[in-house]
């Protein structure tokens, strides 16, 4: 679907999701659907809650009971595939990699953004970490009314 249409649709979306029910607590969210030959994600888990396998083409698989949605895999990740998400008071939390720039600060207001590069809603900026240990990737905690789930995908400043 994604080679016919030039994104992820919401069908092939949710299939890398788990149960509403398991997102009371964050969980990653990997949406590596390509084949090649890349594994940080696996290897930077310290919770072992991804495997790629022998074969490093293969695309990942997480193991939503060991998912701690710590985040180390987010930063980790050179093609910015992976995202934390969890559901909290009827809104989607999500902690995505962001590099550009201007960094988000808490407490803003950004717009939030789908697949398609268009604005879903307003968003709000929780969180934002920058560490030595991010290297230059800043991991930001954005948040956006439930329904929106399955379309948030990044932040972009408002103007
Ligand atoms: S969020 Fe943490 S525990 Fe979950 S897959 Fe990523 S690195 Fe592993
Ligand atoms: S590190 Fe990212 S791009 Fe590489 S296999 Fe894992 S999810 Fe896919």
């Amino acid at each position: 679907m994604i080679r016919r249409i030039g994104y992820a649709d919401k069908e092939l979306v949710k299939t890398k999701f788990p149960s509403e029910e398991i997102l009371v607590r964050p969980k990653a969210i990997i949406e590596c659907y390509q084949e090649i030959p890349c594994n940080p994600c696996e290897t930077s888990c310290p919770f072992q809650a991804i495997t790629i396998g022998e074969d490093i083409n293969h695309t990942p698989v997480i193991d939503y009971s060991l998912c701690t949605g710590c985040g180390m895999c987010v930063y980790s990740c050179p093609g910015l595939a992976i995202m934390v998400a969890q559901i909290k008071d009827k809104r989607a939390y999500f902690k995505i990699p962001y590099e550009l720039l201007p960094i988000p600060q808490i407490g803003e207001t950004w717009h939030a953004i789908n697949r398609k590069g268009e604005i879903l809603c307003d968003c709000r900026i929780e969180q934002v970490m920058q560490s030595k240990k991010t290297d230059r990737t800043v991991v930001i905690t954005a948040s956006v009314p439930q329904e929106y789930l399955y379309d948030f995908v990044t932040v972009r400043k408002r103007p």
